[in-house]
């Protein structure tokens, strides 16, 4: 913590700190009530939970029997995302198998039916289908690949979303009013007011590394917002009393090289915790764990037990899903709010605003805990509200009618396939993530068709919007241009793309050349460990052989740790 004497006229209105879905959402929100506000990520927008969860824009289904009120805000605010970013948002269609392993399964079919049609009450308000009843034919018919001792299942409509490209498009909304978006930039200190009797008052501002770069700065504000999720005890204590509590819970994902099911499915883990097996784009994904983590956020891996858990509790439903092929896995924090006692899943989901002005005698900083994906758009509501009222500012919150960048129409891809002469199913995709600013994107090309090149086949993904993420959103490192386009994220693990990605990412940012292999070589090692721990057999065998390939040629995983030295690994 700093302290230094208040600047007369502050910089900004409002400093956020961390760029995930809380961070970026009340940014937004911030600067769309004409608020000056600057927005610090240490890492990379969406690089923690907000980039690493399921997806879900869900109708807060959990909370149906004993909080009926707060499902149907969640589904009406699914309803409102849906509205401002229609482009991002897809259906995801659950069935809810149940195994004929009982007598109770006939029971427990009736009860689950039951259920959701209490939940189908809601669902117009997130323009969901309502649930059906499925025959054992029924069901094998739509998923075949199911085991076939089955009473029934039940069908439920919820919406997913590529949390990266949500965080990526609400920060660049707030940057399109005015806000100051500054990724890989750590908040390092929070500077306090000197009062004349020496204590320390007001927390006005930040004190900033770029993470890359080194280089330190001050930033002075009116007000400064921690959005860490579950860095957020420790960014609180940035300011010296004051403090807050999450209890952080480890979740991770398995994906595998290609669509192993036509429809989300529903399982039982082996301690009856309920998991699901989803389409998602070319992939399919497992999921989820929820357990108490105390190890380091920045450095969270998956383990192998936590995957086996995963695989043989889908098996049970899906028994092929032992033969698929994983490319790797993904992993976050929750930030859930504190309670000792419950187990993880009981734990509640909610969020809570922490004024460490009445808290703990810090005034000026105020702490967003907790929360979801799927209600980040009411959390910063809420939170930019307060601050409002706080700095007098009148306008009213625009969220839920304003689209985000490229959701205003919906826009056809095969036009624009035909008019740039490029592979529809690469528009699609670019359609997917820019709405209808992906004719801007391509529109680039004009001048250098080169740029409609395909780099990253298993996506795909366009040269172009490489260049884009780079010029336009922020991207610095491979990683970056992957949170934001999907590159190298799908069945070759990026051994097609990593060197020609890191090659733009070099161009872009003006970095030198030999950088730009230390850049594929750190992609390629990341993706690398992201799928070690959950492959066996002759995976295993050959991702071995790549790895000594990569060390051979001084790229790779060996070299890249010595000369790193002293960074994650
Ligand atoms: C496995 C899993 C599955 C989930 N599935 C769903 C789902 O399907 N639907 C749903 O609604 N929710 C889901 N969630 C919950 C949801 O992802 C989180 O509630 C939400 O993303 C939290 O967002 P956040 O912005 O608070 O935190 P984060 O996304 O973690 O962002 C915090 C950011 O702060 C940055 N930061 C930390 N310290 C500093 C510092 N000193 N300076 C600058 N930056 C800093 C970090 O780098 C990080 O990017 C899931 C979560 C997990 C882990």
């Amino acid at each position: 913590m700093a302290a230094i004497a208040r600047e007369e006229k502050p910089m900004f209105d409002v400093v956020v700190i961390g760029g995930g879905i809380n961070g970026t959402g009340v940014a937004r929100d911030c600067a769309l009530r004409g608020l000056r506000v600057a927005l610090f990520e240490k890492n990379d927008l969406a690089f923690g939970a907000s980039g690493n969860n399921s997806g879900m824009i869900h109708g807060g289904v959990r909370y149906l029997t004993d909080h009926p009120e707060v499902t149907e805000q969640s589904c009406r605010d699914s309803g409102y995302i849906q509205a401002i970013a229609p482009n991002l948002l897809f259906r995801i269609p659950f069935l809810f198998p149940i195994p004929n392993d009982s007598r109770k399964a006939a029971v427990m079919l009736a009860a689950v039916d039951a259920f959701f049609s209490f939940y189908d009450r809601y669902q117009p308000l997130k323009h969901g289908k309502p649930h059906t009843r499925l025959t054992p034919s029924e069901v094998r018919t739509l998923e075949p690949g199911l085991t076939t001792d089955l009473a029934g299942a039940i069908t439920f409509d919820e919406w997913g979303t590529d949390g990266h490209r949500l965080c990526v498009l609400n920060a660049i909304d707030a940057r399109e009013h005015g806000a100051k978006i500054h990724v890989h930039t750590e908040v390092e200190a929070l500077l306090r007011e000197e009062q004349s009797d020496g204590t320390r008052g007001r927390v006005h501002g930040v004190v900033t590394r770029d993470t890359l770069t080194g280089k330190r700065e001050t930033t002075t504000a009116k007000i400064v917002i921690n959005a860490t999720g579950a860095w957020a005890p420790i960014t609180a204590a940035l300011g010296g009393e004051s403090a807050t509590k999450v209890r952080p819970g480890k979740g991770i994902h398995v994906c595998y090289d290609r669509r192993v099911s036509n429809y989300a499915v529903v399982s039982h883990a082996i301690d009856g915790r309920q998991i699901f097996v989803m389409p998602w784009g070319n992939l399919s994904w497992i999921g989820t764990t929820d357990d108490d983590y105390f190890g380091d956020l920045d450095d969270m891996r998956a383990t192998t037990d936590e995957v086996r858990y995963l695989v043989s509790g889908v098996a049970r439903v899906l028994p092929s899903i032992r033969d698929a092929r994983i490319i790797g896995t993904t992993v976050g924090a929750r930030p859930t709010l504190y309670a000792y006692g419950p187990t993880e899943d009981e734990l509640s989901r909610e969020h809570e605003i922490v004024d460490h002005g009445t808290k703990d005698g810090v005034a000026g900083l105020y702490s967003m805990i907790g929360g979801k994906l799927a209600s980040f758009r009411i959390f910063a509501e809420e939170m930019t509200d307060v601050v409002a009222k706080e700095l007098g500012v009148k306008s009213p919150c625009t969220t839920h009618t304003a689209a985000l960048p490229g959701g205003d129409v919906i826009v056809p891809p095969r036009p624009i396939a035909e008019k740039f002469g490029v592979p529809e199913l690469a528009v699609r995709r670019l359609v997917y993530r820019h709405g209808s600013r992906a004719d801007a994107v391509l529109g680039r090309t004009s001048k250098s068709r080169d740029e409609r090149a395909v780099v990253c086949a298993c996506e795909p993904v366009l040269e172009c919007e490489v260049r884009h993420a780079c010029r336009e959103e922020g991207a610095r490192t491979l990683e970056d241009v992957a949170r934001r386009t999907r590159l190298g994220l799908g069945a070759c693990g990026a051994m097609r793309c990593a060197h020609r990605g890191a090659q733009l990412v070099a161009e872009e940012n003006g970095y030198p050349p030999r950088e730009a292999h230390l850049l594929a070589a750190r992609f390629l090692v990341e993706r690398y460990e992201s799928r070690a721990m959950a492959i066996d057999g002759a995976q295993a065998q050959q991702e071995e052989l790549l790895a000594a390939r990569f060390g051979a040629g001084g790229l790779g995983f060996e070299g890249l740790r010595v000369r790193e030295g002293g960074r994650k690994e």
